[in-house]
C-alpha cells in the first residue's frame, strides 16, 4: 500500500532552516525543535483530510450535475438517482436496509435527533447516558431530561472509562420496577480517550429490560466493520469527515421497527422526515469514503495500530513517567497520554502547535472548556496530569511519530520540565 508522506518543502531562506534526516525544520534558535513548514496532523479524531477519491467522486456533484434532487427534468433525476446510489453503498457497509438511512448534517444532528425522537415519539421516560459522551450527547440528554421533567442517570466507568455493565443492567432493572421506559445512549468509540463499547451486550441488555438504545458510533463508523443487522440497537449515529469524508454530512440510522416523527419540516426530502434540499456532494463524498474505509479496513487498521504502538512505545521509553488514559486495547486511531505535570506541560500544547504538531487536549468542540476535559475528569486518578490526545489517520508516517516524540522529549526532558513535586 502507497502511504503519501507530507510533501516536503522547497526552503526559501535556507539559513534559518536545518535538516533532521529528509525534514526540513525552521530553526527558531531557541531549541533544537521549531515549527515544521507543514505541519504533523495528529489530531484525527477532531477531523480528517478529504481523500482524494471521496474528492474525485464529489467533483462532478459540484460541477456540471448540479440539478435539485427534487426536479423532475435529467439533471434533477440523475442527483436523486446518485443520493440513492450512495444511500445504498451506506447501507450496505452497516448490514441494514437503505430505508434505514438518513443523511443528516453532521454527527451532532444525529444525536440530538435520535435523542428528541426517543423522548418525544417512542414514549421515553428517561434516560442512561455516560459521563464521558460527546457534549452532542450529553447536552442534549441534560436539556430533554429538563424540558420534559425525565430522570437522567450516569453509568458507572472503570478507571479506563469503560462502563460497567452490572451498573447498567442494576440501572435497567430498576428503572423497569419503577415502570419507567429508558432511553440509553452510550457510544460506540471514545473520541478522547477511545474506550469501547460492547454494543451486542448493551443491545441485549437493552432488548431484555424493553429500553430504546441509540450509540453514537461517530469514532467507530469506517473505523471498524459494524453489521448492525447482528445488533439490538435502534439508533446510531455518524459523520463523514472522521474518515476521510467531506465536513457536513452526517447519517441517523433508524431502525425500521420505529415510528418516529419528521426532523424537519418543510419538505418531502428523505421521505418525509428530513426537509431541505440534500447536501448532493457531501452524500457522494460520505457513500464513497465509508465504502473506501471498509474496503481498506484490514490494512490500515493494522498500519494505524502499528503507529499508535509505536507512538506509545516510544514515550514510555522516551518521557520518564508517562501514562495512558483509556484501555490499552481501545480505539486504535486514539492515543490519550498523560504527561506528568511540570512547568513546561502546561505550555505543551501551544508549544507543539508552534512546532507544527496538531494535537489536542481533548475534543475539538470542547477546546475552550474552562477546566479541561468533561471526559478526563470523570476518570479516576489523573490529578498532575497534563493530557494530550493523539490520533492517527492512514496517512500519518512513522517519521512523524518519531519526530513528534523527539520534540516532546526536547520539551520534557526533566532539565529543561522542571517537574513538580
Ligand atoms: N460524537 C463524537 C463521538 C464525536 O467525536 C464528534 C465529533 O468530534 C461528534 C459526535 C460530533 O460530530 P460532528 O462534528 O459531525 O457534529
Amino acid at each position: 500500500m502507497v502511504r503519501r508522506k507530507l510533501s516536503l518543502f522547497i526552503v526559501e531562506k535556507p539559513e534559518n532552516f536545518r535538516k533532521k534526516g529528509d525534514v526540513w525544520i525552521e530553526w527558531k534558535g531557541k531549541g533544537s525543535f521549531g515549527a515544521m513548514k507543514h505541519p504533523i496532523y495528529l489530531d484525527n479524531a477532531a477531523t480528517t483530510a478529504l481523500s482524494p477519491e471521496a474528492l474525485q467522486a464529489m467533483m462532478p456533484y459540484l460541477t456540471e450535475s448540479f440539478g435539485n434532487p427534487s426536479s423532475i427534468y435529467s439533471i434533477g433525476r440523475s442527483t436523486r438517482v446518485a443520493i440513492e446510489m450512495a444511500r445504498k453503498t451506506v447501507a450496505r457497509a452497516l448490514g441494514v436496509k437503505p430505508m434505514s438511512i438518513f443523511f443528516t448534517s453532521c454527527g451532532t444532528e444525529s444525536n440530538n435527533t435520535a435523542i428528541l425522537s426517543a423522548v418525544r415519539d417512542l414514549g421515553c421516560t428517561s434516560i442512561i447516558t455516560s459521563p464521558i459522551e460527546h457534549h452532542a450527547v450529553l447536552h442534549t440528554a441534560e436539556h430533554y431530561s429538563r424540558q420534559y421533567s425525565l430522570p437522567l442517570e450516569m453509568v458507572a466507568l472503570d478507571e479506563d472509562g469503560v462502563i460497567d455493565y452490572a451498573d447498567l443492567e442494576q440501572k435497567l432493572k430498576q428503572q423497569q420496577e419503577s415502570g419507567l421506559k429508558p432511553l440509553v445512549s452510550l457510544m460506540y468509540a471514545n473520541n478522547e480517550i477511545g474506550s469501547l463499547l460492547d454494543i451486542q451486550r448493551v443491545g441485549q441488555l437493552c432488548r431484555m429490560y424493553g429500553a430504546i438504545f441509540h450509540s453514537d458510533c461517530v469514532q467507530a463508523v469506517a473505523h471498524y466493520p459494524i453489521n448492525l443487522s447482528e445488533s439490538f440497537v435502534h439508533f446510531i449515529s455518524a459523520s463523514g469527515h472522521k474518515f476521510h469524508g467531506p465536513k457536513g454530512v452526517g447519517i441517523l440510522y433508524v431502525n425500521p421497527s420505529l415510528e418516529i416523527a419528521p426532523f424537519i419540516h418543510g419538505g418531502s426530502q428523505e421521505r418525509n422526515m428530513r426537509a431541505g434540499t440534500e447536501n448532493v456532494y457531501g452524500i457522494i463524498g460520505f457513500a464513497k469514503a465509508l465504502e473506501l474505509a471498509m474496503e481498506g479496513y484490514a490494512a490500515d487498521s493494522r498500519y494505524i495500530s502499528g503507529l499508535r504502538g509505536l507512538m506509545r512505545d516510544l514515550l514510555v521509553r522516551h518521557v520518564p513517567g508517562v501514562r495512558f488514559n483509556g484501555p490499552a486495547e481501545g480505539l486504535y486511531t486514539v492515543l490519550s497520554v498523560c504527561f506528568p505535570r511540570s512547568s513546561r506541560s502546561e505550555s505543551l500544547l501551544t508549544e507543539m502547535d508552534q512546532a507544527g504538531i496538531c494535537v489536542s487536549g481533548g475534543s475539538a468542540c470542547t477546546s475552550g472548556e474552562a477546566g479541561g476535559s468533561h471526559v478526563i475528569r470523570a476518570l479516576a486518578n489523573r490529578d498532575g496530569c497534563t493530557t494530550v490526545r493523539f490520533s492517527f489517520s492512514k496517512y500519518n508516517t512513522a517519521e512523524e511519530i518519531e519526530y513528534t516524540v523527539n520534540f516532546l522529549r526536547s520539551v520534557l526532558s526533566p532539565e529543561k520540565a522542571g517537574v513538580e513535586a
